[in-house]
């Protein structure tokens, strides 16, 4: 499967928003979009964005949802028919598909930092679902569900460090998590008031409805 190699930061300048996609250093002064908020390839920091047409501002809420959960065009699409096949609004169903994303899951629970380091944790076979062995972030988590770290895992230094530092995090609603051996838990499904969003689904529906 294909898998996106661009500079996380120049993302974030491309569509002209922090999509917090390195965990902490997107909250510190060396954040690329605080210091130079233009598009990739502009010499000038003081050359202004040009001004986009709706059918742009369409396509940049799409890109926009695209580069935070880090899928490609291909995926993101196929997320989107499951959003249009299932019952109820479509942008609100494409938000909870996306949402239930195991990688998503991982970084929401705060076992990584970034959605990026999220998705390596489980394609390096990190993370158990229900107690097995579950290395394809795409899969889609469900209410009941269980997740844990591989016995191996825990061993890490990165686990230790976790398990000091996880007191601190916050986890949505939906979510449960136990602290002190970091087993999280699916609650229920999120729905659309959970998630914290950057990016306007409706427009997203627009763009694809063309
Ligand atoms: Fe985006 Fe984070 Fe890079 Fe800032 S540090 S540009 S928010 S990925």
């Amino acid at each position: 499967m294909g898998r996106y190699t661009q500079a996380n930061c120049r993302l974030c300048r491309r569509v002209g928003d922090k999509l917090m996609l390195k965990g902490d250093r997107c909250f510190t002064s060396k954040c690329a979009f605080e210091r130079r908020d233009v598009p990739p390839g502009y010499k000038g920091v003081t050359k202004r964005r040009p001004k986009k047409s709706d059918r742009g501002l369409q396509l940049q809420e799409k890109q926009k949802a695209r580069y935070t959960y880090g899928l490609l065009e291909r995926q993101f699409r196929k997320f989107f028919a499951e959003a249009e096949r299932l019952p109820g609004i479509t942008g609100e169903n494409l938000l909870i598909l996306l949402e239930r994303r195991l990688d998503n899951v991982v970084f929401r629970l705060g076992f990584a930092g970034s959605r990026p380091q999220a998705r390596q944790l489980v394609r390096h076979g990190h993370i158990l679902l229900n107690g097995r062995k579950t290395d394809i972030p795409s899969c889609l988590v469900k209410p009941g569900d269980a997740i844990s770290w591989r016995e191996g895992s825990t061993k890490s230094e990165y686990y230790k460090m976790l398990v000091q530092e996880i007191e601190g995090r916050t986890i949505p609603g939906w979510l449960t998590l136990d602290k002190q051996k970091l087993v999280g838990q699916i609650v229920n499904l999120p729905t659309a008031e959970d998630i914290e969003v950057k990016f306007n689904e409706k427009a997203i529906v627009e763009y694809y409805s063309r």
